[in-house]
């Protein structure tokens, strides 16, 4: 009732319900909830306000190849890229997306020429999970999921790469190689808390999204680095058909949060690490991992990716990664299904079955609220 009369005054919904010792863990999907607690100490750096009458248009830019991406957007997005110097931006077309998933659907439209059959896409397993799905699921003439990069014979494709992999956290480069073949690189996670910034990646299509540099999933807004111009104009096309175009106010959001991140590094003074977005996040992962590494030795059952590191360009020291998911096995060998073993202790993974791997791997969000992702910690620790 106390809920229902906040939401009747305008107050926003929390996402997931609060935990106590006893509730089911959700660690299913990758909700980012572990960054509010930053975002939380931001103030008016992140704030906007967006009066009645503003952003009613749906144009935003129609010089533009993509017409409907907001200006501070775009140059928010470039002035991030080139802090943190994890891919170029020079001579790329900026795009948004809802989210990268609407852009990874336009990457698709714009790559899969009217032919005979349709263009078969690929990634190396263990893939996320989603690619088949939203590949498949309005069944296109265009385009059809073809599996695991691997063992795929053809020499028409498209290949996704995503580096820091979703979900094994393993740096990656293409594995296929053809004239006619071409890759779309999901960088989502491609930020100094998940990894080290060894190269400015510059690969001719590459996805971001906020949902996972600073924590905004719920705002939808992801970009794409685009070289090709007809490429550019493709995908372009493929939004205005799908929703004529993307929330400006998400983007002014996106575009303000974005600001306040590079705002941190480039004009705060000493006293400011807090609010530093890539210093918190990579403290806090680098907890968790932690944590996590000692529960998995304290139960004995489980085992996990070995720790890598390298020089990160943008700290510029080494640093451990720390990937946003945990791809956990469990080592017992009456387990055959590690979800299910894990679903009879109240915690909630995604199978390694979804990722075309095998079921005794299975994903877990390393990016949910402490009081979750202590309660899972503590209930793995006493598994045996
Ligand atoms: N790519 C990868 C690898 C992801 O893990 C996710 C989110 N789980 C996305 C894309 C989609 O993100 P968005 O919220 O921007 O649609």
């Amino acid at each position: 009732a106390t809920q229902e009369k906040a939401w009747a005054a305008g107050a926003p919904s929390t996402g997931k319900p609060a935990v106590t010792p006893e509730s089911v863990i959700n660690l299913d999907h990758g909700d980012p909830t572990m960054f509010e607690e930053f975002w939380r100490g931001t103030g008016a750096a992140a704030e906007i306000v967006i009066p009645g009458w503003q952003t009613m248009s749906y144009f935003s830019d129609v010089g533009n190849v993509c017409w409907f991406l907001e200006p501070g957007l775009d140059h928010e997005v470039r002035r991030l890229h080139r802090l943190v110097g994890n891919a170029a931006v020079d001579g790329y077309h900026v795009l948004v997306g809802t989210g990268s998933t609407q852009l990874f659907m336009a990457a698709l439209y714009a790559l899969s020429p009217p032919a005979a059959a349709p263009m078969s896409v690929v990634s190396t397993a263990p893939y996320y999970s989603s690619y088949p799905a939203v590949t498949d699921f309005l069944q296109s003439g265009l385009f059809r999921w073809a599996g695991d990069a691997g063992s795929f014979t053809g020499d028409t494709y498209i290949e996704l790469v995503c580096s820091p992999n979703n979900p094994d956290g393993a740096i990656r480069e293409a594995v296929l190689s053809s004239e006619s073949g071409v890759a779309v690189h999901d960088l989502a996670y491609y930020w100094p808390q998940y990894t080290a910034i060894t190269r400015r990646a510059d690969h001719d299509i590459m996805l971001f999204t906020v949902s996972k540099s600073t924590g905004h999933a719920g705002t939808r807004i992801g970009w794409a680095l685009v070289k090709d111009r007809d490429v550019a104009k493709k995908m372009t096309k493929f939004i205005e058909l799908n929703t004529i175009g993307v929330s400006k106010d998400s983007q002014l959001r996106a575009a303000k949060v974005l600001r306040a991140v590079s705002d941190a590094y480039e004009l705060s003074g000493a006293g400011e690490e807090h609010r530093r977005l890539f210093d918190y996040g990579r403290r806090k992962m680098a907890e968790r991992w932690s944590m996590l590494r000692e529960a998995a030795a304290a139960s004995g059952i489980f085992s996990l990716p070995d720790e890598t590191s390298g020089y990160c360009n943008f700290t510029e020291d080494m640093a451990s990664t720390n990937p946003a998911f945990a791809w956990l096995r469990c080592d017992r060998e009456d387990v055959e299904d590690c979800a299910s073993f894990l679903r009879g202790h109240k915690i909630l993974t995604r199978s390694g079955s979804q990722f075309g791997a095998d079921p005794r791997y299975v994903r877990v969000s390393m990016l949910d609220r402490d009081d979750a992702y202590d309660i899972f910690v503590k209930r793995l620790t006493s598994l045996k």
